[in-house]
C-alpha cells in the first residue's frame, strides 16, 4: 500500500487529476492515469482542492408535500406501474416469436399531476384538446384538457402516461 503521506503530490499530478476532474473523468479512471495513486487518493485529493461537489445537506432542497399531494402521487405513480406492466404485456404479446423482450423500461421523469377527464364527446373535441379516452366519463369521451404541445394528441399527464416504453433490449 502506498501511503500518500509519504509520497506528496508532484504539481505534475496535481495538474493532470485538476484537469481529469475538470474533464469529468472518474476517479477510478484518473487514478489509471495516475501512477501510484488509488481511486480513494484521487477523490481525496479532489477533496482536498475542493473539486469535489459539496455532499448535498439531508432535507435540504426537499419542499413539504401535503397528505393530499402525497395521497396523489401514489395514485399516480401506481396508474404508472400499472400503465408500464400493461404497455410491457401487450409489447411482449406482439412481438414476433423468438424476438428480444425488453428487459426493462425506461423510466420517464417525474410524473405531471393526474388530470380528471372533461368528458367530451369527439364531436366537441378540437384538435388542440387532449385525446384520451375517458371512460370514467362515459363510453365515447375524452379527456379535453388542452393537448401538450409536444404530443400530437394527448395532454401533459396522459402523454407521460401512455407514451410507449422505450425497450432497453438484451444485449
Ligand atoms: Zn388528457
Amino acid at each position: 500500500m502506498t501511503n500518500q503521506h509519504q509520497n506528496p503530490w508532484t504539481e505534475e499530478e496535481k495538474k493532470l487529476a485538476t484537469e481529469l476532474k475538470a474533464a469529468g473523468v472518474s476517479a477510478s479512471q484518473s487514478a489509471a492515469q495516475l501512477p501510484g495513486r488509488t481511486r480513494n487518493a484521487v477523490i481525496g485529493f479532489w477533496q482536498r482542492e475542493g473539486l469535489s461537489s459539496p455532499r448535498p445537506e439531508p432535507g435540504l432542497g426537499k419542499t413539504k408535500r401535503s397528505p393530499e399531494e402525497l395521497e396523489f402521487r401514489r395514485q399516480a405513480a401506481r396508474e404508472y406501474r400499472r400503465n408500464l406492466r400493461q404497455q410491457k404485456k401487450a409489447f411482449i404479446e406482439s412481438a414476433p416469436d423468438g424476438a428480444a423482450v425488453p428487459r426493462r423500461i425506461a423510466y420517464r421523469g417525474e410524473c405531471p399531476p393526474p388530470v380528471v377527464p372533461l368528458g367530451l364527446s369527439l364531436l366537441e373535441l378540437s384538435d388542440s384538446q387532449c385525446k384520451w379516452p375517458g371512460d370514467d366519463a362515459g363510453p365515447y369521451t375524452f379527456c379535453g384538457h388542452p393537448r401538450d404541445a409536444a404530443s400530437p394528441a394527448y395532454c401533459s399527464y396522459h402523454r407521460w402516461i401512455g407514451t410507449k416504453p422505450t425497450p432497453m433490449w438484451r444485449a
